[in-house]
């Protein structure tokens, strides 16, 4: 799908800039005009590393206006393979300096302004009210679901990539207009469970080809060249030399920007809310015990998921029903009876979430199953099946 520009062109150019940007306005599809919307477009890029090397230097190249950069690392020497925005003089500085420092030398027609700390939910949001896109080039799923909620939120485009070992993914989300991250990647894998790239290595060229894609389609998102990757994924394989696309699509379901969204706000990562845990043999005592019937094991995962296996007895709300309200009169009994909550999902995140939700409701005992049902499965399956006091197990007696 075609996009109108999304930048307004700014004033005309001028003999120096004619001159340094006449390949660029040679292209019918850039042209003068799209020159000029280069020239008043504001980028922000998330990550000064291996993809924000390519995508910054470029996007400097290109002569985009103000170029933001935001970022807490200094350069490190184990950097320098994949980050030749980077020198060896830099070891030691920050990344944003060293950034600023070779971009002002790339083009000094450009403004680069630094914003030298971590993407955070605090103060997001005024963040891309000073930028028309994002570059995405966040090395964490913490860092890229936090970029992509404020996205998200803000209406403004997204054009990420990932890179791990000899593989890249790219795309341009864009919730509104196509998927958003979050349509295709609902939530982030629990931390630990996915290997970065300072486990598995990186290929050093291989953010090359990636950042420099990512600013390909910056500029093309700014002029309404072409076509953008919205809704597809764009897939390289460099072992193989192969390039590839599948197709995605925005879910009416998406808690970002589906139809009845569950997150509205830019909040702090994937990070479980501190809420009482209680582990699995715990659980498992508790359940065993006499007092049973007075606990409630609630499971938050989404009806999909319940085929992987449940805890017996348990409730089923998931996540998004329990904050949207859809359980309130389960809720205002266990308020009432003053019942003890133990709330379960997958790994433990949606539930510490709905534990958090249950206390800021007033419900008084309640608790994450630490690990989630994987915990549960491993460790509590290899016992005899949990039969409380008081009660039949069917075939027993
Ligand atoms: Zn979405």
């Amino acid at each position: 799908m075609e996009f109108a520009p999304l930048v307004e062109p700014g004033p005309p150019l001028s003999e120096a800039e004619r001159r340094r940007y006449a390949r660029h306005t040679r292209l019918a599809e850039i042209g003068d005009l799209g020159q000029r919307r280069l020239a008043a477009a504001r980028v922000l890029v998330v990550g000064a590393g291996g993809l924000g090397s390519p995508a910054l230097t470029y996007l400097a190249a290109a002569g985009v206006g103000t170029i933001g950069v935001i970022d807490d690392d200094v350069v490190e020497t184990s950097n320098l393979h994949r980050q030749p925005l980077h020198s060896d003089a830099d070891v030691g500085r920050p990344k944003v300096d060293s950034a600023a420092d070779r971009l002002r030398e790339v083009n000094p027609h450009v403004v680069v302004r630094t914003h030298p700390r971590r993407f955070s939910a605090e103060g997001a949001e005024e963040l891309l009210t000073a930028y028309d896109l994002v570059v995405d080039g966040a090395d964490n799923f913490a860092a890229r679901y936090l970029v992509t909620d404020a996205c998200a939120l803000a209406g403004v485009p997204h054009v990420w990539a990932s890179i791990n070992a000899f593989a890249g993914q790219l795309s341009v989300w864009w919730a509104g207009r196509g998927p958003c991250y979050r349509c295709v990647f609902p939530e982030a894998p629990p931390p630990g469970s996915v290997a970065s790239c300072a486990e598995t290595g990186v290929i050093g060229a291989l953010p090359g080809v990636m950042g420099a894609l990512q600013a390909a389609e910056a500029v093309k998102l700014i002029t309404g060249a072409g076509r953008p990757a919205v809704g597809r994924i764009i897939l390289h394989d460099a072992l193989e030399g192969t390039w590839g696309e599948v197709p995605v699509r925005s879910r009416a379901d998406c808690p970002l920007c589906g139809v009845s969204p569950t997150i509205t706000e830019v909040r702090s990562g994937e990070e479980p809310p501190p809420v009482p845990l209680v582990s699995v043999t715990e659980l498992r005592t508790r359940l065993g015990h006499e007092a049973a019937d007075r606990e409630v094991v609630l499971d938050v995962r989404e009806a999909e998921e319940l085929a992987e296996g449940r805890i017996e007895p348990s409730v089923h709300v998931p996540l998004g029903a329990l904050v949207a309200g859809d359980a309130a009169d389960l809720v205002d009994r266990w308020r009432a009876e003053g019942a003890s909550v133990v709330a379960y999902c997958r790994s433990g995140v949606r539930s510490a979430h709905a534990a958090a939700y249950l206390l800021s409701v007033g419900v008084g005992r309640v608790a994450s199953l630490g690990g989630g049902i994987l915990a549960w499965d491993d460790e509590v399956d290899r016992h005899e099946p949990v039969v409380p006091a008081g009660r039949t197990a069917v075939g027993q007696e």
